[in-house]
């Protein structure tokens, strides 16, 4: 049967070892660093045209030689992707920005885009055999692990701060997942993650220790180019914590560049976007650093930008200064703040890592770091319903 992906191996993030993607994979066992997939993009190019993409039926798979997956009966799909991205014109009136953008990635199956990740790792495991996932996560993706894990009829095992939204408990509860909720944050449910994958097999899902979610999330970088025209914006603001979406979109620019797909050599600065009781990629950004210091005490309401050191540490550094962009950190005030303004002058009810988006935006603008014509993109990465009950 014909192959969908176009992918050819994975490569270490460090040492650049190669490793096959017909097998399973983690991380690279000399460097203890993330691996990344490669594709045969020459092929791509030659033997796709990118208009013709938009044809295909709507979703992240309609970029299926761009994906991991080999055959299509291993598509485990929830209608994730080909997300709005909405213009935002009385903020941007307020700002005086004219053309100022928002992804809107709440509308995605479990209302995150953790679905686009998770999405393109089950259905990556599926095809290799898996059949049992373990998770650490600070809510939404083991949300969207237990959804994607029960259409592939895969066992989840999902660690989960006690702090965690309640509707992130019950979504991954009701699909007959396994949650086990632990004192501490990510980084404790890592740990337990962890200990499951070494002593029982579970398969450990944890952000870039599987090379896979990254690239359902890169989709977000594609779309984005389609939707203005195969031009990139100027700004991404991008609030992170894992990072697989700040570095996922980045691989894609790469990627597209590679392909020959953009009309334009300019790609965007990144700019992540933290919270001030949780900002390790700030902090090292700041101070010039190559990696992050554990973040001691992180608490913030954005619990999905609690992340007190990130695996990929060292690759969102990397593309940070790559795009020329920077590291801001917003307080939880600003957060609530900016959320309001979301809801009242666009009607979009944000989650907290949503807000912060654009409250880091007004900082830039405070700052006059920003031109008023340049093109900016906000990102909404989960719908505010998510968590009336937290
Ligand atoms: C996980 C999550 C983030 C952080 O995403 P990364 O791509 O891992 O940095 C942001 N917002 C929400 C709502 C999340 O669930
Ligand atoms: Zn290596």
């Amino acid at each position: 049967m014909k192959r969908l992906s176009y992918i050819k191996d994975l490569s270490c993030s460090v040492c650049g070892k190669l490793y096959s993607a017909d097998k399973i994979q983690t991380i690279c066992p000399e460097c203890e660093t993330p691996l990344m997939a490669n594709y045969d993009l020459l092929s791509i190019k030659n033997q796709l045209d990118r208009d013709s993409v938009r044809c295909r039926p709507k979703g992240m798979w309609r970029w299926a030689e761009l994906l991991p997956v080999s055959h299509q009966e291993n598509i485990i799909s929830l209608g994730e992707g080909d997300t709005p991205l909405l213009r935002l014109n009385h903020l941007g009136r307020e700002l005086r920005l004219t053309n100022l953008y928002l992804k809107e990635e709440g509308l995605n199956p479990t209302g995150s885009f953790k679905a686009r990740g998770l999405s393109a790792a089950v259905s990556k495991a599926k095809e290799l055999g898996i059949y049992k996932m373990v998770i650490p996560s600070a809510g939404n993706a083991g949300g969207a692990l237990a959804a994607y894990a029960a259409r592939a009829k895969i066992d989840a095992l999902i660690y989960m701060p006690k702090s965690s939204p309640s509707s992130n408990i019950m979504e991954s509860m009701i699909t007959g997942a396994t949650v086990e909720l632990v004192d501490g944050l990510i980084d404790t449910a890592g740990k337990y993650a962890g200990e499951k994958a070494n002593s029982e097999g579970w398969f450990n899902m944890s952000t870039f220790r599987e090379p896979y979610r990254v690239e359902g999330k890169k989709i977000m970088g594609y779309e984005i180019a389609e939707s203005l025209g195969w031009k990139l914006p100027d700004l991404i603001i991008y609030p992170t914590g894992g990072g697989t979406g700040l570095v996922g979109m980045w691989k894609a620019f790469i990627e597209l560049d590679k392909l020959g797909w953009l009309d334009t050599k300019i790609k965007p600065k990144m700019i992540a976007v933290q919270a001030e009781g949780c900002a390790p990629v700030v902090e090292a950004f700041n101070a010039g650093k190559k990696t992050c210091d554990f973040w001691e005490n992180a608490h913030t309401l954005a619990t999905g930008l609690c992340v007190p050191k990130s695996f990929a540490d060292q690759i969102i550094l990397k593309y940070i200064r790559e795009s020329n962009g920077t590291a801001i950190s917003v307080s939880d005030d600003e957060i609530i703040q900016s959320q309001r303004q979301l809801a009242r002058r666009e009607g979009i009810f944000s989650c907290p890592e949503g807000a912060a988006t654009l409250a880091a935006l007004d900082k830039l603008v405070k700052r006059g770091a920003i031109h008023p014509e340049e093109t900016i993109i906000l990102f909404n990465t989960g719908s505010g319903l998510k968590y009336i009950n937290s």
